[in-house]
């Protein structure tokens, strides 16, 4: 590294985050090449089931309009679902009160209302038609849009951000970040999921236990019914552990009796990258060089990715 290299902008990371925010550069005219260390399909990223809604992510503020943002995108990915693997889809957030899901979102929550007692017996429940995005098309898509717009990729692993020789560097690194920063308060939360055949589920479900323990089912395309979850702080394991996987599916039997016979189709652990606050922010360096920072997502980076990306270009470009 430190030589120069013929781009404007280097972008870090290729999960979602980084792969959203080099989109939107490259379609602003700007030259941008993405470093990543991992394939997509190995990243926290393709792993995620995943839902658009705000779980484990702070500021909440920021977070929401992030949040409203990147739905807008969403819902207009989602004429083309084959493509970007984006649906609009029905389902129940359980023990939630129309009350709760506040203000900033339910005007705009596409079909919210009171779920029905046969719609989620167990409990006060609320239904809402939201994004829900299939990460193994959604990331291929993204870097191929990325290309199309002029982009490079390549697998490389930053050791240093001061030493790229670009002028401007957005860091995507998510959990990386604790080591590339470096900044110990980047941390992981360690995420198991179960993939079944999918029985016949056609809606989503989000129930929280008593205990907090969490069972949610997210139908995809092909036959795939994800499972969730768990939210285990501070644990680095990558491997899928078994006892995990029978509680996951035991829990979101209850929901949907027929998951308890259904055939295991895979089995994906991801770490979170948790951090007190998302950290979205300009750091000037030596010689004029700009480095923006864009990590930290928590439990949502999906749900939040394009309204990051939106403010990430705008501090690169000033
Ligand atoms: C089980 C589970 C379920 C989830 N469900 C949802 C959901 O339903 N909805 C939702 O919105 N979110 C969900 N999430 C959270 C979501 O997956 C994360 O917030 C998101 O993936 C973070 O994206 P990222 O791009 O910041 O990080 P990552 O996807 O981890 O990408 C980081 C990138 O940085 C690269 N990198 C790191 N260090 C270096 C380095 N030194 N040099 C070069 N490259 C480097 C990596 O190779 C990788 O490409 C879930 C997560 C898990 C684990």
């Amino acid at each position: 590294m430190g030589t120069e290299l013929d781009c404007d902008v280097l972008v870090i990371g290729g999960g979602v985050v980084g792969l959203t925010t080099a989109v939107v550069l490259a379609e602003r005219g700007v030259r941008v090449r993405l470093w990543t260390r991992d394939p997509v399909e190995r990243t926290t990223s393709a792993v995620a089931g995943a839902l658009w809604w705000p779980y484990r992510i702070e500021p909440v503020v920021p977070v929401r309009a992030w949040a409203l943002r990147s739905l807008e995108v969403y819902e207009e990915l989602a004429a083309r679902p084959e493509a970007t693997g984006v649906r609009m889809v029905e389902g129940v957030l359980g023990e939630t009160g129309l009350d709760e899901v506040g203000a900033w979102a339910a005007a705009r929550l596409p079909g919210l209302r009171v779920a029905t007692v046969e719609e989620y017996p167990l409990g006060s429940g609320v239904r809402a038609r939201l994004p829900l995005i299939d990460m193994p098309v959604h990331l291929p898509w993204l870097r191929e849009r990325f290309l199309a717009a002029g982009g490079v990729v390549e697998a490389r692993t930053v050791a240093d951000l001061s030493e790229t020789g670009v002028p401007v560097v957005v860091n995507c690194s998510g959990l990386g970040a604790r080591e590339l920063v470096p900044d110990p308060s980047v941390r992981p939360v360690r995420g198991q999921l179960v993939v079944v055949e999918n029985p016949g589920v056609r809606t989503w479900t989000v129930s929280t236990g008593a205990d907090g323990s969490m069972a949610y089912l997210f139908p995809q395309p092909g036959r795939r019914l994800v499972l969730g979850g768990t939210a285990e702080e501070d644990v680095w394991s990558p491997e899928p552990d078994p006892g995990v996987a029978e509680a996951i599916v035991r829990r979101c039997a209850v929901l949907c009796p027929a998951v308890a016979g259904a055939r295991v189709l895979e089995h994906r652990v991801g770490l979170r990258p948790a951090r007190d606050a998302v950290r979205l922010e300009r750091v000037p360096l030596p010689g004029g060089r700009v480095l923006v920072h864009n990590y930290g997502h928590g439990g949502a980076g999906v749900t939040v990715a394009w309204g990051c990306a939106e403010e990430a270009a705008v501090l690169a470009a000033r």
